[in-house]
């Protein structure tokens, strides 16, 4: 866990991204932070050449929707029925633009018809079929669901079914906050949920203020962990509300997760980004894999 006295960040530019909360175990935990470390390095490499805080965590979160080893695109887990339902959002701290999918069906990144959503701007969050219709229309295909489905969904759906119950939550989501050099802000979270969810139930990820929130004026964070107790006490609108106030990130991240243990009895984690380019980052699971890059340095860890 990182302490308040090792703050990250604060150059021109910087970026944070994570691999979800859960619990990690062993030897694939260096696999979990090779993915997040390569996916910050991408968006750090595009801020340093000058693209916006929007473009880099897109990137970012393509980067781990493509790797199957994180619960996001290919490596989603499953529904009770055994299919794929994806949760993603993205949103601009520079005019609180906003474009999400929920309960969308095999697409390969979520994040990108996310963000068509957000540049579209008719509406700021689509779900089910009228996702599937949004991004069909906008030049996105549906893809085989066997190609986004991995063994390892399949096992920990089969888990969950066992015991009758969904896991807490699958672990694995994928995340990505940053700053750019013109000071503006963005996040994105993108999902499969929980394994073993029901049909049609939509967490945190995709709604505004509670995966996942940008605002120049405090900064952008996106939350991983116990989905229903991250929408009730809307994390990341709490937590972007006390950098709006200049509370540092790391500290600010550290009161989210705490509220969310205090008020609802959930654990989870969350990364966060201020518009100076502060980096934070707090876990109350086991894990919680990330890996941040800033203008003049980077670190990752679990
Ligand atoms: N928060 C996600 C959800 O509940 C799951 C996660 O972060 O692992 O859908």
């Amino acid at each position: 866990m990182i302490r308040a006295s090792e703050l990250l960040g604060g150059g021109r530019f910087g970026v944070i991204v994570h691999g979800g909360a859960g619990d990690v175990g062993g030897e694939r935990v260096e696999r979990h932070v090779a993915g997040c470390r390569a996916a910050a390095r991408l968006a750090a490499e595009e801020l340093a050449a000058g693209a916006s805080a929007l473009d880099a965590v897109v990137r970012a979160v393509i980067a781990l929707e493509d790797d199957p080893v994180f619960n996001a695109g290919t490596g989603a887990c499953l529904t009770t029925a055994g299919s794929v339902e994806l949760d993603a959002a993205v949103m601009s701290g520079e005019d609180l633009r906003a474009g999400g999918v929920c309960a969308l069906g095999p697409f390969k990144n979520p994040i990108a018809i996310a963000r068509e959503v957000l540049q579209e701007g008719r509406h700021v969050l689509y779900a089910a079929d009228g996702a599937d219709a949004f991004a069909q229309a906008r030049g996105f295909p549906p893809v085989d669901p066997a190609t986004l489905i991995t063994e390892a969904a399949r096992d920990k759906l089969a888990s969950a079914l066992g015991r009758g119950e969904p896991e807490p939550w699958a672990g694995g989501t994928v995340g990505a906050v940053a700053r750019d050099l013109r000071g503006h802000v963005a996040a994105a979270t993108s999902t499969g949920g929980m394994s073993g969810k029901r049909p049609g139930r939509v967490g945190d990820s995709p709604i505004p203020g509670a995966g996942t929130y940008a605002d120049d004026r405090g900064g952008a964070a996106s939350a991983t962990g116990h989905g229903e107790g991250i929408l009730r006490v809307a994390l990341t609108a709490g937590l972007i509300e006390a950098l709006r106030r200049g509370d540092d990130p790391q500290a600010a991240s550290r009161a989210a997760i705490e509220e969310l243990a205090l008020r609802v009895g959930s654990t989870g984690g969350v990364i966060a980004i201020d518009a100076r380019g502060r980096i934070g980052l707090a876990r109350s699971t086991n894990t919680m894999t990330w890996a941040a890059a800033w203008e003049g340095g980077e670190t990752a860890g679990a």
